[in-house]
């Protein structure tokens, strides 16, 4: 599978030929001249590198280490870039920015943050924020979207069968990555979901029983603490990435709580901010946020898009931005425009 070809239909959408259109025009010029509004910006980036650099789930990209410098450079001579702690000050009312501010996040803690992401920013001299999954600090196996990616990718047959939670068939012939798609949002979608028994069957329909695990591909304890003491802020993606509203508060309470302590040991800083497993509104609750108050948490973002503007914050579903590998500079710079002036993008 050519995972180019399989994302090139993606790479002329709609959104990305409006962007190129306004930049072509001299609209981008009147964009950057119109008044911002007094908001908190928030860009979320997951891997650096490219798609075939994984064996996995090929749509956490981001950006290359090329674009995130340029997107970095870009940003940095227009707004005002953040720090975790001023956006905090800044949800909580406790500061002002003159207008549009910028924070930029990444999730899960992949080792490619720390040789690529990191570097591009200590030279920027600006800080970007970690959120990390605990139990996977210095892991060389695969979380269960990777693990799920990398069983269809190496399937042993074409035609694919699962008999749980329902009966489905995938002809993985013509598009794996769509199979990968439907299985990952089956995984993500529900309570009733037994996620154990729904992987054991994906590996049996494939015929993959085994994941490489020869490479490290996660963080370890040690680049950790260098992000942390050379400018970096740290934040938790809970201890074993779950979706936080499939458990009972106890189990909520556990993974945000332990999480914050690992992290405070490791890093030796105050933990007060979380990003949300997946992101999406129905992936926290109202006990997750009684959980985050009991464990000391000050933040919380979540990723369904949404605007965050001064005064008018939830503390606990502060809302970000997805940045995509492949949408070109032209989008990067209208979204990122379009946010600054509404307070949310408009591509
Ligand atoms: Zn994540």
């Amino acid at each position: 599978m050519n995972w180019s070809d399989a994302f090139g239909a993606q790479r002329k959408s709609k959104r990305q030929r409006a962007a190129s259109i306004m930049a072509a025009s001299g609209a981008m010029r009147i964009l950057e001249k119109l008044p911002r509004r007094n908001c908190l910006v928030v860009l979320n980036y997951h891997r650096i590198g490219s798609r075939s650099d994984t064996v996995g789930d090929p749509n956490l990209y981001s950006a290359t280490p090329g674009d995130l410098d340029e997107q970095i450079t870009w940003l940095k001579s227009r707004y005002h870039i953040a720090s975790l702690d001023e956006a905090i000050r800044f949800v909580e009312g406790r500061t002002a920015f003159p207008d549009a501010a910028i924070l930029i996040t990444f999730d899960d803690g992949y080792k490619d943050n720390f040789d690529y992401a990191y570097p591009i920013l200590r030279n920027h001299k600006v800080q970007g924020t970690f959120f990390i999954c605990t139990s996977y600090i210095g892991s060389q196996q695969l979380p269960w979207w990777d693990r799920i990616a990398y069983m269809v990718r190496n399937s042993r047959s074409e035609q694919l069968t699962l008999n749980y939670p329902e009966r489905l068939n995938f002809d993985l012939s013509s598009n794996k990555l769509a199979t990968i798609n439907r299985l990952l949002s089956i995984y993500k979608s529900g309570h009733a979901i037994d996620k154990e028994r729904f992987m054991k069957e994906i590996s049996r329909a494939t015929g993959v029983e085994r994941e490489p695990s020869d490479q490290r591909l996660f963080i370890n304890q040690h680049e950790l603490r260098e992000m942390a003491q050379n400018g970096m802020a740290i934040g938790s993606h809970t201890h074993s990435h779950p979706l936080l509203s499939h458990l009972p508060k106890d189990l909520q309470l556990e993974e945000v709580l332990l999480s914050k302590r690992i992290l405070e040991r490791e890093t030796e800083r105050k933990i007060q901010s979380i990003a949300y497993p997946v992101g999406s509104s129905d992936s926290f609750d109202q006990r997750t946020h009684e959980a985050l108050r009991q464990a000391g948490y000050r933040i919380a973002f979540s990723f369904y898009g949404g605007k965050n503007i001064a005064g008018k914050i939830p503390p606990f579903d502060v809302k970000r931005h997805h940045v995509g590998l492949g949408e070109g500079a032209s989008l990067f710079r209208v979204r990122a425009a379009t946010s600054a002036i509404l307070g949310q993008p408009l591509l």
